[in-house]
Parts: structure tokens; sequence; C-alpha cells
């Protein structure tokens, strides 16, 4: 096996890192309901640990680097982590993850940094509907946050709408026209059963087709081509649109096959696969003093237990203990 090619020949070169479980919103999807543990302070990768994992990743080929959480930006001077990780020789592109709510006021700051590209998670465009669904009223710093980070020059900007029945699919229409007349990539993610105490039910399951066939009844929908930079959405846009349209279709079209990502947990685990435990501990050899090979055999290891793809049956409830904000999405 070379150095980043798992045994499925799929190249890993893109590393999600998790820099806290904590949040300022409470979203049904994400957060359980009962019984959320958090971390301790100790149990989380201090930002020189993250340095030296990150410097071993770049070192076997992780190209790409997304910061997610927990909310990334809720962590203490976060600012000092991301002006690092833009340093480190290796990766073509650093992103963050995050539900906007202080956006506004780090935008220049993250864009100064070194960080272009941002996803911003914003389910709704009703404050009320927003409170409901992420269990804080933060509509307004979510969508000036938005705004400030097209002020600012992100590009792209990706907004992540995890679509659920009965809760947003009465706004799908008023999302692809947001995306002719900003630049927004809206992308439309099928929601998921993560975690234990997963809310997940079929019948709040809206799949990408049934998404795109009632967008397509604005205009046709063309496809775009595919960078190398590219997550696992199906890209396409409607005529003369300042924006884009996405579809993560987690549950309904497997993107295993195209997979070329790990996961960093808060708390130090390298993730082989979003829907199974499966998991390595980087932390422990960490903070014994292993040396940079070591953290790089720890990666190739991680790489050679990415699993061919999901078990089916995540299908109707909750895959993984983790719920999704302690995985990072
Ligand atoms: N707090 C940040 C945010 O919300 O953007 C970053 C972490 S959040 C876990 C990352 C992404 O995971 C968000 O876009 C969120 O919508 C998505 N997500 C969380 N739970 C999900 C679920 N059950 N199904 C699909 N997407 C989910
Ligand atoms: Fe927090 Fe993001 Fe999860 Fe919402 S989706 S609870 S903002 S981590």
């Amino acid at each position: 096996m070379a150095g980043n090619v798992d045994h499925h020949n799929r190249k890993i070169t893109y590393l999600r890192v998790s820099v806290t479980d904590r949040c300022n919103l409470r979203c049904m999807y994400c957060m359980p309901v009962k019984d959320l543990k958090l971390l301790n302070h100790g149990d989380i990768l201090s930002y020189e640990e993250i340095l030296k994992v990150l410097q071993a990743a770049a070192e076997i080929g992780i190209e790409k680097v997304r910061l997610t959480g927990g909310e990334p930006l809720v962590r203490r001077h976060f600012m000092h982590l991301v002006k690092s990780v833009c340093q480190v020789s290796g990766f073509k592109d650093v992103s963050i993850t995050t539900n906007g709510v202080h956006l506004k006021e780090k935008a220049q700051e993250l864009f100064d940094a070194g960080v272009h590209r941002i996803n911003v998670s914003l389910d709704t465009l009703n404050p009320v509907k927003y409170a409901k669904i992420a269990g804080r009223d933060c509509f307004r710093d979510a969508w000036e946050g938005l705004q400030e980070a097209e002020a600012v020059g992100f590009s792209p900007i990706k907004v992540n709408v995890v679509a659920i029945r009965g809760m947003n699919d009465d706004e799908l229409l008023e999302f692809a026209r947001l995306s002719v007349r900003k630049p927004y990539h809206i992308r439309f993610i099928e929601y998921m059963p993560i975690g234990h105490d997963s809310r997940w039910k079929a019948e709040k399951y809206l799949s990408s087709d049934e998404i795109k066939s009632e967008l397509e009844t604005l205009g046709p929908l063309q496809k775009v081509l595919r960078s190398s930079l590219d997550g696992p959405a199906e890209r396409y846009r409607f005529e003369s649109a300042r924006g884009e349209i996405g579809f993560i279709s987690g549950l309904s079209h497997h993107f295993c096959p195209a997979c070329n990502r790990l996961r960093l947990t808060a708390d130090g685990k390298l993730r082989p696969c979003l829907f199974t435990d499966d998991e390595l501990d980087i932390k422990t050899p960490l903070r014994n003093g292993c040396s940079r090979e070591d953290l790089k055999r720890l990666f190739q290891e991680a790489i050679v237990r990415k699993p061919r793809q999901h078990p089916a049956k995540i299908r109707g409830k909750g895959a993984g203990r983790r719920p999704m904000s302690a995985i990072g999405g």
C-alpha cells in the first residue's frame, strides 16, 4: 500500500478535524436529547497536539483540512490554531464549517489567516423556525455571519441545509432562489441517523432525488463539473444563477467509493468512517511522547482500516455511539 492509498484503491487526502465537542446551538438532528456528555478540557487535544498530528498528516499526503466541531468558533483562541494550520506545508486547502453565529466578528480574521473556503450551516430562512431547529434564537447572527463572509470575499461559500420533512421541506424553493441571487452553494444534506440517541425517523427523511424533482419545477438544473477539491456533493446550477445547488446523499447514494477522508475527533481519535465506531487512539501515544514517524504509522493504520462501504443497517437507527456534534459532520 502506498502512503495514503487504502485497500480499496482510494487515495486519502482529506482530514476533518473536530476542535471541540461543545456548541452554542443544540440542533435537533445533531445533539442528543438527553445525557449530553461533554469532554473535559484535559481530554481534548491541545492546539500544540493538533498541530503535531497535522504535520504528520501532511507528510503522509493529506492535502485538505477542514476545521469543524461542535462549533469551532466557540473554542478559546481558535484563531491561533487557524493561523498555525494555514502555515503547515503540504496543505493546499484549509477550510472551516461553522454555524455562523460568531462569524460576523471572525470572518475577516479567518480570511486573513488564509481560510478562503467556508461552510455555513443554515437550515431555514425563517427566524422562528431557526430557534426551533437550532434550539437557540440566533437566526440573525447566523445570517449576518453569512453576509459578512460574502463581504470579506470567501469563495466558495457553501450553505449546508439538512433537509427534514415536516421541518424545512416547505423552504426548498426559497433556498433554490437564494442560490440564484447570491453566490452561495446551497447544499442539501440528507438527514442521517448518527449517534445512539438519534431522533432520526424514516418519515422525516427526504431524499436528494425528491428535493431535486421539486427544485426542477423552477427550471432546469445544469450539471456542474466536479473539481479535485470537491467532496461528495453532486453539483448543479440554475441558468444564470450566481450560486449553485449541491446534493449530499449519504443514505440514498452511497458515496463510499469516492470517500477520501479521515476524521480526527476532539479527544484525539482517528475515525476511518463516519458511520462506524472503529477509532484509533492517537492521543495516548501523543501524550506518551511518540515520534512523527509513529504518528504517520497511526494514520496509515487508520487508512488501512477504512471499510469499503458503510454498513447498510444504518437505515432506520442511529449509527455509532457518538452524536454528530462529537464527530464533526
Ligand atoms: N457546528 C458546525 C456547523 O453546524 O456547521 C460544525 C459541526 S456540524 C456537526 C457539521 C455539519 O454536520 C453541519 O452542516 C450539520 O448540519 C451536519 N449534521 C449534523 N447532524 C447531522 C445529521 N444527523 N444528518 C446530516 N447532517 C448533519
Ligand atoms: Fe452545533 Fe453544528 Fe451540531 Fe448544530 S450542527 S448542534 S451548530 S455542532
